[in-house]
């Protein structure tokens, strides 16, 4: 199966994709670790970009769909993809379809993970002594926030149209969002 996760930044999208992939032997391809790792190995990419993430904005749609492309057309991910912070929008969204069309596969599931914005500060703050991540600073992590609410959030009512979406309480403890996530997918 192939699995779309989104939520705000610092709703636990990595830490659930990393569990759901291994419990269910599926690749967490997230966006957002490609392009670190394009600016950790300082690429040509990677200098393009690293300003635009560090502020908290989108990569270019271009960019990133052929990022993933390269996922979706191996065959060793063939039905086996979380999509972990990919879509971002509603152009990503339907070129997502487009892409998965186009190698004959489909989405099965949309996991959606609901946080408060006060949860979301405090994650992030967490994160950012864990992590080092340059991003997660509280002023870009509001940034990021506000880019979330303008352009991702919309994607409920694409999804929910679709009738794949699944909205899951991102507050509940890592444990039990497990569960939760688990038992969904089990279901289908
Ligand atoms: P994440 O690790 O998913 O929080 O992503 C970190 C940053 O990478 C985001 O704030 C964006 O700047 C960029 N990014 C990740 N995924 C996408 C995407 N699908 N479209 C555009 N930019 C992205």
């Amino acid at each position: 199966m192939n699995l779309v996760i989104f939520g705000p930044p610092g709703a636990g999208k990595g830490t659930q994709s990393k569990f759901i992939s291994k419990k269910f032997n599926l690749h967490q391809l997230s966006t957002g670790e490609l392009l670190r790792n394009e600016i950790e190995n300082k690429t040509e990419l990677g200098s393009e970009i690293s300003s635009i993430i560090n502020a908290g904005e989108l990569v270019s749609d271009n960019i990133v769909s052929n990022l993933i492309e390269k996922f979706i057309s191996n065959k060793i991910y063939k039905d086996r993809l979380i999509f972990d912070g990919y879509p971002r929008n509603l152009n990503q969204a339907e070129n997502l379809d487009y892409l998965l069309k186009k190698y004959k596969q489909k989405i099965d599931i949309v996991l959606k993970l609901s946080v408060s914005l006060d949860t979301i500060k405090s994650r992030i703050s967490e994160r950012q002594i864990q992590e080092n991540r340059e991003d997660d600073n509280e002023e870009i992590a509001i940034k990021r926030y506000k880019t979330y609410e303008k352009s991702t959030e919309p994607l409920l009512d694409y999804y929910n149209k679709s009738n794949l979406l699944k909205v899951v309480n991102g507050e509940a403890s890592i444990d039990e969002i497990n569960n939760e996530i688990s038992e969904i997918i089990e279901t289908i």
